[in-house]
């Protein structure tokens, strides 16, 4: 079997179509050498290793030792060089890589192959005894912190201590004897941490660095992030060994990463950062703060250090052409790695850049009128998800800004909310139901929950590409990027910048888009959605089968559906409009009544409210269908709390407290969920669905001729699990649409249909449709019956469940395909076994869920409705799967 796949020169065994069985980073690298771009050669141990690796007690295939040592030799010959000789060292990297980028992996060890032979080699090659032990003491840190499990804040403590003492700020400030006496020290750590000397043999630490990347498949964080994300285990990682370049030999030295558009806004212009003499990930780490790569975008953030475009514009003219190059034929926004070693530049990763939303948009519409993409391959670049970023809130120009201080504009739009300073604080706040902003000095893969708990995070240190800013934009969380000139003492839980001092729990508003970071709470407006958006939405719905309809009841809900592409109402719950103002108070009055007369007397109350929104939502819609869902929970949750409101209901009827009390009493159930509510309500009390009929069609009446355009309600009947259940409903339906004709001498058309949201109706779906001109899948409901899961109880166990593994996913969120959704196919079936051309939607929270759209696809419903909000996200989903 051939283990080891070998790249450089020009030429390469692997290719980017072979990234399951060399990872990304090791297929990107072996496509790149072949396009005859300039990458330092190495090689890529294959996935399969890793696989046979953990099948076979962390051991390794016997060839395996044979094929590395001749891809090294290959490697030596191509650079002139010799791993392990004390005249002409070669050194590598070694970089761990899987099928997709995984956080919690191994950290790449650079410089490996220094010891305390090697590196007066290199001092005396180079000329620069400085630039050697800076590499060393590099490797030994990296080294022992990734291979030897040593804690790095030990040698980062031996380094400061040494700067403080010698009034220093910056690493590039040490001098070559200096370094030299802290790599003593380093040594000295490990052989007191170890009770063994640093490995000065070369072959010992390359294998000690191959075996750290296949265990660190295994450990923890990473075992958690596959989970999370969905990605098995049995991938595994490859190991990608590599001559090292440097970066850190001087000033004609740097070292950097870049985006071939920009990342935040989609930009078609060249985006990056990078340090002058420096190595490795020195960029990112947020140390020191790099530098623009372009000169437009260093003018832009008004900076004084020099871009790479004017420090070593041969350099930067060369690497354009690469990012040109490797656009064109990867056909997306690429993410890149260099090093530029006295002068000569050399490229070290490329990959499909993340970029926010807004970036997705612009880039996937911008590439379709270059001619490099076509509509429909455009529509699958867009994550759908991914658009709810897009219905941020941003701050009004016209609001008054009091700006403390300003960083990068890491992440898009704005945020108001109280200053935390940890991770925990902002998790705790946010389940007290407290909105925060994060301010961290940066953040680490630790504060991943606060910066979900958060509104949005604001660092002090680190640039675009710090993880703060990378991990917001992932989240579509606003985010202001190093503040340089903000001071936070969490010690004393403030902050300081010009001059002025904020506390913690003090409110503060950050602008992802300007990055500024404003004193107290400051007016926002909401998204508009045209230009890219609209162009890109044209497209999907052009493909789209299915349609999209909404849930909404209040008018304010149905206009902005509408403005996101609604096309219909797919639920309209009519209890929600009950607890409007005085309105409560005539329905606990129905409630209350022990008359049938009673109820009517109330029910006669309420008709001219449901009447008014009714036509209210008819008129917004326009002729678009409506689907409205007559009452459907148990009339307890309707029923006076407290004492005062009693009292009020009892004058409003003139009744005495005293028997109210006892009557609300009655009322309670043991299992509300499963008791006297939905179409079990119609069937003791039909006047309630005669008064919302009523209501229903003389709304229909009156919004007809307001617009001018016929409506055709929809009329939905809950929890149905009898036929015989639908039937009666229908009945007192059916008679009050003839006695609303025959009152107004119009015409009606409606439609009756039941909601499936009980195993049984799924599986009398047959029978069911004999009486139902429509089914909607009312899958939290559905999702609740089938599983026996009371989604207002599952917070306290279904997380260990998916920490466990039972469950992949909640199934409250996305779908449970096979379980819930055989059931969908069932009444799917069925329904249309007696009823071919039934329309079919879905109204749960599910209709909203990119997955389950998919899925609903799939099995042919007619539309999917979701929350107003979810509206474009489902537009382009169901246009992902039609395709
Ligand atoms: P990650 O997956 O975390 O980005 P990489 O393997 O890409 O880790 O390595 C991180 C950085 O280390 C690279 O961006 C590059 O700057 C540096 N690096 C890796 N290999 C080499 C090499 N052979 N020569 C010089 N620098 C290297
Ligand atoms: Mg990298
Ligand atoms: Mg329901």
């Amino acid at each position: 079997t051939k283990w080891v796949y070998s790249f450089g020169n020009g030429a390469a065994e692997g290719a980017a179509n072979m990234r399951n069985l060399l990872g990304g980073k090791g297929a990107n690298l072996a496509e790149m050498s072949s396009l005859g771009l300039p990458v330092p050669p190495g090689f890529t141990i294959t996935t399969e290793v890793c696989t046979w690796y953990y099948e076979h007690e962390k051991s390794y295939p016997d060839a395996l030792t044979a094929q590395v040592a001749e891809a090294l030799e290959k490697v030596g010959e191509a650079t002139n060089r010799k791993f392990g000789d004390p005249e002409r060292p070669l050194l590598v990297s070694v970089r761990s890589g899987a099928r997709v980028s995984m956080p919690g992996m191994m950290d790449t060890v650079l410089n490996l192959g220094l010891n305390d032979q090697t590196v007066e080699a290199i001092a005396q090659e180079a000329g620069d005894r400085r630039f050697a032990y800076d590499s060393y003491r590099r490797f030994i840190q990296m080294y022992s912190d990734v291979v030897l499990g040593l804690d790095h804040h030990e040698f980062e403590e031996i380094l400061e201590e040494y700067k403080e003492r010698n009034e220093l700020t910056l690493d590039t400030e040490i001098d070559a004897d200096a370094w030299l006496g802290i790599i003593e020290k380093f040594k000295a750590l490990v052989e007191e941490e170890l009770e063994k000397p640093f490995p000065q043999d070369p072959q010992e630490q390359l294998w000690g660095a191959i075996g750290a990347v296949f265990s660190s498949w295994m450990v923890p964080r990473a075992v958690t992030y596959r989970r999370l994300h969905d990605l098995p285990s049995s991938w595994g990682t490859a190991v990608n060994v590599q001559a090292m370049v440097f970066g850190n030999m001087g000033e004609s030295s740097a070292t950097g990463v870049a985006f071939t558009r920009n990342p935040s806004t989609g930009e078609n212009a060249l985006y990056g950062e990078f340090l002058v003499n420096a190595q490795g990930e020195d960029v990112v780490a947020g140390i020191r703060t790099p530098q623009d790569i372009t000169e437009k975008a260093r003018i832009g953030a008004g900076s004084s250090s020099p871009s790479l475009e004017a420090l070593m514009p041969e350099a930067f003219a060369e690497f354009q052409t690469y990012c040109a190059k490797l656009e064109a034929h990867y056909r997306d926004m690429q993410d890149l790695e260099f090093t530029i070693e006295k002068g000569k530049l050399w490229m070290l990763q490329t990959r499909s850049g993340k970029r926010t939303a807004k970036a997705a948009l612009k880039i996937a519409v911008d590439m379709v009128a270059e001619g490099l993409l076509g509509e429909e391959e455009a529509i699958g670049r867009v994550e759908p998800a991914a658009l709810d970023q897009l219905l941020h809130p941003t701050i009004d120009p016209k609001a008054k800004r009091d700006v403390i201080t300003t960083g990068l504009p890491a992440s898009p739009g704005a945020a108001s909310g109280a200053i935390v300073f940890s991770s925990d604080e902002a998790e705790k706040a946010k389940a007290e139901g407290r909105k925060v902003i994060l301010v961290r000095v940066e953040t680490s893969p630790e504060d991943i929950h606060g910066m979900h708990a958060a509104e949005g995070i604001l660092t002090s240190r680190g640039g675009m590409t710090s993880h703060a800013a990378v991990v917001a934009r992932g989240m579509g969380k606003p985010c202001v990027a190093g503040a340089g000139m903000l001071r936070i003492d969490y010690r004393n839980g403030v902050i300081n910048a010009a001059g002025r001092q904020l506390k913690e729990g003090d409110i503060i508003t950050i602008d992802g888009a300007t990055g500024q970071v404003l004193v107290g709470e400051v007016e926002m407006l909401q998204p508009t959605l045209s230009g890219d958006f609209g162009t890109l939405m044209g497209w999907a719905d052009k493909v789209r089968r299915m349609r999209v309809r909404t849930n909404a009841e209040t008018p304010q809900d149905a206009k902005v559906a509408r403005e996101f592409g609604a096309e219909g109402i797919g639920l309209c719950r009519t209890e929600h409009m009950f607890f409007e103002g005085e309105r409560i108070i005539a329905v606990r009055e129905m409630i209350l009544a022990e008359t049938e007369a009673g109820r009517r007397t109330a029910l006669a109350k309420l008709l001219p409210m449901q009447r008014q929104d009714f036509t209210d939502l008819f008129e917004i819609m326009h002729g678009l269908p409506v689907t409205i869902r007559l009452l459907d929970p148990p009339l307890h949750e309707f029923l006076p709390k407290s004492e005062e409101e009693l009292a009020d209901v009892a004058k409003a009827m003139g009744a005495d407290p005293e028997l109210l009390r006892d009557r609300a009493l009655a009322l309670e159930e043991f299992n509300p969920m499963l008791g006297h509510r939905g179409c079990r309500l119609l069937v003791s009390y039909p006047e309630i669905a005669e008064m919302q009929a009523r209501a229903i069609f003389e709304a229909a009446v009156e919004a007809a001729k307001v617009t001018g355009a016929p409506v055709v309600p929809e009329i939905m009947v809950p929890l149905v699990g009898l036929k015989g259940e639908l039937d009666l409903v229908r009945q007192s339906i059916e008679a009050m649409a003839k006695a609303v004709m025959s009152e107004t001498g119009a015409e009606l058309t409606y439609q009756i249909g039941t909601m499936v949201e009980l195993p049984r109706a799924a599986l009398k779906a047959a029978e069911i449709a004999q009486s139902a001109e429509f089914f909607s899948f009312g899958t939290n409901d559905l999702t609740q019956t089938t599983f026996g899961i009371s989604r207002d109880d599952a917070a306290s166990f279904l997380g260990t469940y998916q920490t466990r593994g039972l469950l992949e996913q909640d199934p409250f969120v996305s779908l449970d395909q096979e379980g819930v959704g055989e059931l969908i196919k069932i009444g799917v079936e069925r329904g249309r076994s007696t009823r071919p051309d039934i329309k079919l939607g879905i109204c749960g929270e599910h209709g909203g869920d990119p997955a389950s759209i998919s899925f609903c696809e799939g099995v042919g419903l007619d539309y999917v409705s979701c929350s107003p909000f979810r509206v474009p996200i489902a537009r382009l989903a169901a246009a992902q799967a039609a395709l």
